[in-house]
């Protein structure tokens, strides 16, 4: 075999490991009615006002997208008060948090982030051959005064995952604001909001306002959680229009599929979608709590559409019984807590399969260890 070159940060990667697809499972055990509690999807599915765009935008298809978004930019534009020159459409927000890395690292640059967080945000460090200081939460919630003790001049990028995946917790306005207010004006925070249409705490931050402010920050959103168009990756980033500006230039030129843009524009209309996923969401959290107290099992409260929940055996194992009964969960180990699952809600009908499921499994696998 001919030797060739790679570059360095490839053995510091190691690639994602995405929810397990309900197909393989099917394939693997030979299951039906498989349901997939791993990756915080909407499980009312798509707004039916946005399949509905993306059917009669099929026949358009030889051609490429709008390679600048331009309807998508002034829809969002108007929705959230803000210049198109503010916003960025991504292939997903997934794509966003690799191009912001892109744009500002140079090697050895640093990037921080908390730990237990989301992956991807390492991974646009490595991809740069920059340095990723995982910064420890505190019960849970981030430890942003330890964050802010980790600045040094190399620091260039912050990451703030609020709801926090996998834990659910939010920084709340007045964490945020004197924390970004405390930092040098050179490094960038991105606020990373997937879960924002979720959270119903009220001392959530209105980020948009700090973006007002003139702060140096980046928000992201995306489409693929409450909008459930997760399939189709579409999500957007809002900044200052310089940062937007450099994102743009480390962009592909047509970043986002031409039916992700049709069917996020009319997701965003369809507010009756909005409000029943929220509804759902509610009750989902409401009964899950109960079960969870009912087992004896502790959870961290979540503000998102999935819970961290301590199961007191080993994850994997736990993961493992579950998708033997056609349950698709998260088991904590990938996030450095072995002993915890993160748990997406699901319909009424899918969580009371989960949860006898889990009690079944815990049975099944608290006698064993009695052996
Ligand atoms: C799901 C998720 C995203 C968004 O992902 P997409 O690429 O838009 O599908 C971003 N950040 C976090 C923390 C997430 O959990």
């Amino acid at each position: 075999m001919e030797k060739f070159f790679k570059r360095s940060c490839l053995q510091q990667i190691t690639p994602y490991v995405p929810g397990k697809p309900v197909e393989e499972l099917e394939r693997e055990f030979g299951l039906k009615n498989i349901i997939k509690m791993a990756s915080n999807e909407n499980p009312l599915g798509p707004s039916p006002m946005a399949l509905e765009a993306v059917r009669n935008f099929l026949s358009g298809m030889n051609f490429y997208p709008d390679g600048n978004a331009f309807l998508l930019k002034k829809d969002l534009a108007s929705y959230l008060g803000l210049q198109e020159e503010n916003i960025i459409p991504g292939n997903g927000a997934d794509e966003l948090i690799t191009l912001v890395g892109a744009a500002y690292l140079n090697p050895g640059d640093e990037i921080i982030m908390a730990h237990p967080s989301f992956s991807c945000y390492e991974f646009s460090a490595f991809l740069m051959d920059a340095v990723p200081r995982r910064i420890c939460t505190r019960d849970f919630h981030f430890d942003l005064e330890a964050m802010a003790a980790a600045v040094t001049s190399k620091t260039r990028i912050i990451f703030i995952c609020n709801p926090n995946n996998p834990t659910g917790t939010i920084v709340t306005h007045r964490q945020l604001e004197s924390f970004l207010k405390n930092l040098p004006p050179e490094v960038l925070v991105v606020i990373d909001e997937a879960y924002n249409e979720y959270v119903t705490d009220p001392d959530y931050p209105s980020s948009l306002s700090f973006l007002d402010e003139g702060l140096n920050i980046l928000i992201l959103r995306t489409f693929s959680k409450i909008y459930g168009l997760a399939g189709l990756r579409i999500g957007y980033g809002l900044a200052g229009r310089e940062v937007i500006a450099d994102l743009n230039s480390v962009r592909e030129p047509f970043n986002v599929n031409a039916a992700a843009q049709v069917a996020a524009r009319a997701a965003l209309r369809d507010t009756e979608h909005i409000r029943a996923g929220r509804e759902l969401n509610l009750r989902a959290k409401e009964y899950l709590y109960k079960e969870f107290k009912r087992l004896g099992l502790p959870y961290v409260p979540t503000e998102a559409n999935f819970v961290f929940v301590d199961v007191k055996v080993d994850s994997r194992d736990l993961y493992q019984s579950l998708l033997r009964k056609g349950v698709i969960v998260r088991p904590g180990d990938i996030f450095g807590y072995p002993q915890y699952l993160r748990v997406s809600f699901g319909t009424e009908e899918q969580n009371c399969r989960f949860i006898s499921a889990l009690e079944e499994s815990l049975e099944q696998l608290g006698s064993k260890s009695a052996l």
